[in-house]
């Protein structure tokens, strides 16, 4: 019989890791954006603005008024693992969307990136990347704040590349991602712009909100789910075992066919998840028939050790240390609101 031959086992190189990590990372034009307007939110912006030009394939740029980086940092930036937000010590207690290292170098891998940068007090510098390959840091004009230009997205994986959808489809998920980011930042201007073919087109704008942080929580819902949504909604405000719940959820009256309305955050994180998603759907059971679907935008807050965000790269899934209290704060948060609002209805229509 055949023996197989002792393969050797080699090292990858930086470039090849990268690219590697980026498969996880970024799947598609939208998961590059959703990293590079996280890392603005992370840097304390108060102004974000996504340019896109054919769904994101051939350009993405995110211009933020944060805290720009030094440039001395620039090449750290873009090297695996190194990350300004967490000391590595403690994984547990995470307050930042990124935490990883691996937006930036992996975008570098599979894509032209330039990012041109201020940090206060400092001179404005430039850095960019291609297939992998580093520039110099070089001097750069710019007045406060970061700019990250993604060009040619997956030019170097054409495998990837392949995958892609229509550049419709691609815009629809990258103006589903800036929509979520949003809605849990009230006081941050966030602006998406078209510009493929040269012209320029707003495809979605809202503007920072004022007053406290509920008044701009309910501004910023209106904006960006509408005034009926902002109208026919109930605020909510619980609490639970560590676990805070705040939001607006719409009356029954106020439901959809189908579960395309319903927003979820973590700690500021948009999420997709599961096990929240079934208690929102338990809270209405009484109230909706089951080929109607509950409209809510909710916000779960909790010290960051209750909860592991750590779960997947790119995937919005978390995993709760106590996911019974987080469902029953839901359910019974909702509940009580929905039964308040029938209250009053009733005590309207008798007066
Ligand atoms: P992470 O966000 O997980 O730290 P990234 O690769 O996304 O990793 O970014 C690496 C580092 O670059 C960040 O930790 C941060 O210090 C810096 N950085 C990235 N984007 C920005 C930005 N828009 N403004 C300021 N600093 C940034
Ligand atoms: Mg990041």
């Amino acid at each position: 019989p055949q023996i197989k031959p002792q393969p050797v086992i080699r090292q990858l190189d930086e470039a090849a890791i990268n690219r590697i990590a980026a498969g996880e990372v970024v799947e598609r034009p939208a998961s590059a954006v959703k990293e590079l307007v996280e890392n603005a939110v992370d840097a304390g912006a108060t102004r974000i603005e996504v340019v896109i030009a054919d769904g994101g394939k051939t350009l993405i740029r995110v211009t933020d008024n944060g805290c720009g980086i030094a440039s001395n940092d620039l090449p750290l930036a873009l090297s695996r693992h190194a990350t300004s937000k967490i000391d590595g010590s403690d994984l547990l207690n995470i307050h930042s969307f990124g935490f990883r290292g691996e937006a930036l170098p992996s975008l570098g891998a599979v894509g032209r990136l330039t990012i041109t940068s201020r940090a206060q007090g400092q001179d404005a510098a430039v850095i960019s990347v291609d297939g992998g390959r580093m520039s110099a840091v070089k001097p750069a004009a710019v007045t406060a704040g970061t700019i990250v230009e993604l060009r040619d997205l997956f030019y170097a994986t054409p495998a990837r590349l392949k995958f892609l959808r229509t550049d419709r489809a691609e815009n629809q998920a990258i103006t589903d991602v800036v929509k979520r980011l949003s809605m849990a930042e009230p006081f941050v201007t966030f602006i998406l712009r078209d510009v493929s073919g040269g012209d320029s087109r707003t495809v979605f704008r809202t503007d920072s909100e004022t007053g406290d942080l509920f008044d701009a929580l309910h501004g910023r819902l209106r904006s960006v789910l509408g005034r009926d949504f902002a109208e026919n909604a109930l605020a909510i405000d619980a609490e639970r075992d560590g676990f805070h719940l705040t939001g607006y959820a719409a009356l029954p009256t106020y439901s959809r066919g189908a579960a395309v309305a319903q927003f979820l955050f973590v700690n500021g994180r948009p999420v997709r998840d599961r096990m929240l998603l079934g208690a929102l759907r338990a809270a209405y059971m009484d109230v909706l028939s089951r080929d109607r679907h509950p409209v809510a935008a909710l916000f779960v807050d909790c010290e960051p050790e209750l909860v592991d965000v750590n779960v997947h790269p790119a995937k919005s899934e978390v995993r709760f240390r106590d996911p019974g209290a987080v469902r029953g704060l839901i359910v019974s948060g909702l509940r009580h609101a929905l039964a308040g609002a029938g209250h009053r209805a009733s005590t309207t229509v008798a007066g």
